[in-house]
């Protein structure tokens, strides 16, 4: 990949005016509040937008790499030679196309739309109110909470590819699988989402989700900077090994700290930075207490959470902590 220039930044420009950044501090803005900044940021307006800045990427043969709110990323310490793409305050319609139907941009809020939902009578959705990121996030994750994923209620993803062409997926596509799915393999930009939703009670959806945010301001730390749950909680490991906070707490991690990161003393499945972590603090926590716990429990648990390195690539958090080992920080 080439390094990003200023001709190549004055072409964006005229792609997408008024809203590009020069050198915007990633870390500075992600949740783990750890990282450096990206040579430049762009946020497009429309899907044309998007598409043309896609296809003047891959010519320029120049990284790019989409961000949502950064709530399951880890930003490397160094400078970023990478165009980042956040589909913004453009990206955020959300509309009823049937009594049970609607279609969301991606760059939805989350907490806002389970909202959103519960006004309009629409169920289904309450188990995300809490979590912190956009629709796209959380369709590449498939994210959700108390056993239950987005996937479940997904009739279509309308997604971006690196040419600029538009493509259309129905869920079966997807390839959706526990916090899974086939844009972790793709180079895709989501863009809009069709969800189906039951009828429903709203006040009852509006206690349901009450009584969620009351559960999870209990039980997860709020004070220190986080990223969520650090390790998967795959149903199937669930059922033989117990929640990962609780193998991690078996294995002798709780509290413990790297640098400025440590595993919460509050849920071990969590790690907080104290103010002064880096990324590679983070990265060896999670290395070590993968190896650890596979050590003491038998069982190699699967980070959530993941890597953006210095050249805009994208990682699972435990591979990157392999490449660190192998070849220093990135
Ligand atoms: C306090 C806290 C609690 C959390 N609780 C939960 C929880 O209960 N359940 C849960 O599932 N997660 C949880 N998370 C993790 C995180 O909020 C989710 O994974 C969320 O869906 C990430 O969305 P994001 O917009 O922040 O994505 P980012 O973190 O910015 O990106 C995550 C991945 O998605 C990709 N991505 C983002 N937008 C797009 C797009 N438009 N097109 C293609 N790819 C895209 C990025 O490239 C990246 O690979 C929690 C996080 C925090 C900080």
């Amino acid at each position: 990949m080439r390094p990003v220039d200023d001709s190549l930044a004055r072409r964006i420009e005229g792609i997408c005016p008024g809203r590009v950044k020069t050198r915007y501090d990633l870390g500075r803005h992600s949740w783990w509040r750890i990282g450096g900044a990206v040579r430049l940021l762009v946020e497009p307006a429309s899907l044309a937008e998007l598409s043309a800045l896609r296809l003047v990427l891959r010519e320029a043969e120049v990284a790019s790499l989409v961000i949502g709110e950064m709530s399951n990323l880890l930003i490397c310490d160094s400078p970023i030679n990478a165009v980042a793409i956040r589909l913004g305050t453009h990206f955020r319609a959300a509309e009823r196309i049937d009594p049970v139907t609607v279609s969301v941009e991606s760059g939805a809020w989350v907490p806002g739309l389970a909202r959103f939902l519960q006004r309009q009578g629409l169920t289904g959705l309450e188990h995300t109110c809490g979590i912190p990121g956009t629709l796209g996030g959380l369709i590449m994750m498939n994210g959700g909470s108390l056993r239950q994923s987005i996937g479940a209620n997904v009739v279509s993803v309308t997604s971006i590819d690196a040419a600029g062409e538009m493509v259309h997926r129905k869920r079966e596509d997807c390839e959706f699988a526990y916090r899974d799915s086939i844009f972790a393999r793709l180079d895709d930009v989501i863009a809009k989402v069709e969800l189906r939703l039951e009828p429903g009670d709203p006040l009852a959806a509006r206690r349901r989700m009450h009584s969620i945010l009351r559960a999870r301001r209990l039980k997860f730390p709020r004070k220190l900077p986080n990223c969520g749950s650090v390790f998967k909680s795959d149903p199937a490991s669930y059922a033989d090994f117990g929640p990962p906070g609780a193998m991690i707490e078996r294995a002798g991690w709780k509290g413990v700290a790297r640098g400025g990161a440590q595993v919460s003393p509050l849920h071990a499945n969590f790690i907080v930075n104290h103010g002064a972590a880096k990324a590679a603090d983070v990265l060896s926590l999670i290395g070590e207490i993968q190896e650890s716990v596979e050590a003491t429990c038998g069982h190699r648990m699967q980070p959530e959470v993941r890597y953006v390195d210095q050249n805009g690539r994208i990682w699972p958090a435990d591979r990157a902590y392999r490449r660190l080992l192998s070849e220093g920080p990135t």
